[in-house]
């Protein structure tokens, strides 16, 4: 790479962060997990570290924070709000330790002592007092600049508005950690990711009086400028925080020794899910203020003090139950429901336990105490238990043998390919007759790939189930419209909306019509190929009459597992009635052969963002119907990037690049004369 090209990375990353940044600390809702934040930060640092002559004012080695939101007047800090260095492991704290000891210029004999703080994961506020009083608070903004908001912190009860003591420096900012509990949090858990983003985004609303319905708390730990502060060290200072009516976390301590730290971030680490409030590390400053002093600051951060982080992958909850999901084809999967605890930004209170045989290959019970892992976008799951935690009482957790839904017997299916019995246990009824498999049906026939209907999702069916408004897919055809209007949440507008969307989606073809019905074993594809080779619903529907399931192993694709299932679909006398009322409402479309010399030949298409109106399962079909082929990256072989609403930017960057032509779905409807 050359130069010029190192800093377009370069650059093209700052900007990524910035605007990382900015949903982050400005608009409380963040677009990436932490670490991927602190994957591309770790980037950037490596980078700099790589090619000296990267330098910038916004690198994130240099700066702190989002710049204060135009929504609030804005004021300097009298003593800059820094960030924080982190340490992940023992040999970054020795290094840490060890940077102090060069700087003093002492050797390993001297005993550095360390004020050991919970790092509470919520937003810091700077308090100014004066005489005593209460006077202005800010936010940290970008560390010299922040947000006036002090009528949203006179809001917090915790934060004394007038302090009497005689020893209460005249005049002082005390600086600490605004944030809310995790059993507050419990309630407003629908719009925020986690307690940090409640928090911020409670504290930093336009109206106090906004602010006020919330119970936001504070917890002092620090202080900006002083006169005539007394206290020589930060353990000193914390006691008098108390003193003075703050509160301060109870977990502080003083400790020498880098094993003696760890000791206690262990300890501290088994104790977080117990915890009220969210931490997601702990502090370590220096406790004396004078060697604080003469140890400074670097660019961001001051060198006296760091941020043991806990892991943003892993973290130790407790089990409070297992509780059994059933999925539309009846398979019983046990979640494990946990204390909720932060994984890298992300409250965790549910981890998968897969099935019946890791729950007993780990022996997984209710009441352990166990590792879970949240990594990427893989749903948590549960690593290992502490066996030595383990509750005397315990008793080992055994599978329902009948459903919980419908209470018909559970069964592990022989796997005739395998050769084994299956790892899955399922409900063994067939399917309408239990109601949780009957609910899963009905959400994955309105769902995006089969019949996509607008404004009918997950949970408006669930709704409508226990309204009895629904019990069978040819139900979402006959809504009682007039029963849904008069629902909370619903209006004449919303109803009309969910009628049409219901009404334009009589007409469906062939084969998303099969796949709609949640066949076991019938994806996508293999409704595809079964489409194909059945070419109408009559005669898919006649399968049930002519029996001739033998013949469906020359469809290539289609085997003995996918027949079976076919087999005792049609065995099900309600499925065929279903089938039955379906096609009297319905206009299901007969198979349209791929075109071989279609519109769209030759032509290569990918699509990103949002489409309106037509799913990108529609949208691959009709590709390929017309002979043109969908591609999964953008390169040379891309003809057109077909972009939606909020498309991948790097996606549209690239495809700039290469010259490659951007069109939106109106103009790839036009190409093939159509319109929506
Ligand atoms: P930080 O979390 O690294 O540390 C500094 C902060 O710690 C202080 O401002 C203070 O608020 C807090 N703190 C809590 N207890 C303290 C104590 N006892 N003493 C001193 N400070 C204490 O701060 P940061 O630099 O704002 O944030 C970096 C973190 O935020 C990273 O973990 C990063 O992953 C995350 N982040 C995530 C995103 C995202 O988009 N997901 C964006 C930005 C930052």
């Amino acid at each position: 790479m050359n130069k010029k090209e190192v800093q377009g990375i370069y650059k093209e990353k700052l900007k990524l962060i910035k605007k990382y940044n900015k949903y982050y600390y400005d608009i409380s809702k963040p677009i990436v997990s932490d670490s991927e934040y602190d994957k591309l930060k770790n980037n950037i640092l490596l980078l700099e570290k790589k090619y000296d002559f990267l330098k910038s004012n916004n690198s994130p080695s240099r700066i702190v924070g989002h710049k204060p939101s135009k929504n609030f007047k804005k004021d300097l800090h009298r003593v800059p709000m820094l960030s924080l260095a982190n340490a992940f492991t023992e040999k970054d704290l020795l290094n840490f330790e060890k940077k102090i000891l060069n700087f003093l210029s002492e050797n390993d004999k001297f005993v550095l002592t360390y004020s050991a703080e919970p790092k509470i994961d919520g937003i810091s506020a700077s308090l100014t007092y004066k005489n005593g009083n209460f006077e202005r608070g800010l936010s940290r903004g970008d560390g010299r600049e922040g947000e006036d908001i002090t009528a949203n912190l006179e809001t917090i009860k915790d934060i004394p508005k007038k302090i009497l003591n005689r020893d209460f420096p005249k005049n002082i900012d005390i600086r600490g950690e605004v944030f809310i509990k995790n059993s507050d949090f419990e309630n407003l858990k629908e719009k925020f990711a986690n307690p940090r983003n409640a928090a911020s985004g409670s504290l930093r609303q336009k109206n106090s009086e906004d602010t006020k319905k919330i119970p936001l708390n504070f917890i002092a730990y620090t202080y900006g400028f002083e006169q005539n502060l007394m206290q020589k060290k930060q353990s000193d200072f914390l006691k008098k925080l108390n003193e003075w009516g703050f509160k301060t976390n109870p977990f502080n301590k003083t400790i020498s020794g880098i094993k003696n730290l760890i000791l206690n971030y262990n300890e501290v680490e088994q104790q977080r899910a117990n915890l009220d409030f969210d931490i997601d590390g702990i502090v370590y400053k220096i406790n004396d203020f004078e060697l604080q002093k003469r140890l400074g600051y670097v660019a961001n951060a001051p060198r006296w003090a760091v941020a043991h982080k806990f892991s943003s992958n892993k973290a130790i909850s407790k089990i409070l139950d297992i509780d059994i999901q059933i999925g539309r084809t009846g398979a019983l999967t046990p979640v494990a429901k946990i204390k909720p605890i932060n994984i890298g930004g992300v409250l965790v209170s549910n981890a998968t336990l897969h099935n019946e045989d890791e729950i007993n290959r780990k022996d997984i019970r209710i009441g352990d105490i166990v590792t879970v892992e949240r990594a990427g976008d893989v749903i948590p799951h549960i690593l290992s238990v502490d066996f030595n935690k383990r509750p005397k009482k315990s008793t080992k957790f055994f599978f329902p043998n009948k459903c919980p839904s419908c209470g018909s017997k559970t069964i592990k299916e022989f796997n005739k390919v395998t050769k084994k019995n299956d790892a899955v246990r399922r409900c063994s009824s067939e399917g309408y007759y239990c109601d949780k498999i009957t609910i899963e049906k009905l959400k994955h026939f309105v769902s995006k790939e089969a019949f996509n209907i607008d404004g009918l999702g997950k949970k408006i069916i669930e709704e409508f189930w226990k309204l009895k408004l629904l019990k069978f897919p040819q139900d979402i055809f006959k809504l009682d419209y007039k029963k849904i209007e008069k629902l909370e949440g619903w209006g004449k507008l919303s109803v009309e909306n969910l009628k049409y969307s219901v009404n334009q989606k009589k007409n469906i073809s062939l084969e998303r019509f099969i796949f709609a019905l949640g066949i076991r074993h019938i994806g996508l594809e293999n409704a595809k190929l079964l489409s194909k080779y059945f070419k109408s619903f009559e005669e898919f529907e006649n399968l049930s009459k002519t029996k001739n399931y033998d013949d469906l192993l020359n469809i290539d694709g289609i085997g003995v597992t996918q027949i079976t299932s076919i087999k005792s679909f049609f065995a099900n006398t309600i499925n065929l009635k279903v089938l039955d009322e379906l096609s009297k409402i319905l206009l299901i479309n007969n198979f349209v052969a791929t075109q071989k010399n279609g519109l769209l030949k030759n032509k290569s298409f990918l699509v990103t963002g949002k489409l309106n109106g037509i799913s990108r399962a529609e949208v691959k079909s009709l590709i390929e119907e017309n002979s043109g082929v969908t591609v999964t990256t953008v390169s040379n072989k891309l003809n057109y990037l077909i972009t939606g609403d909020k498309p991948t930017k790097r996606k549209v960057e690239k495809a700039k690049e290469l010259n490659i032509k951007l069109i939106n779905q109106d103009d790839f409807l036009k190409m093939l004369n159509k319109t929506r």
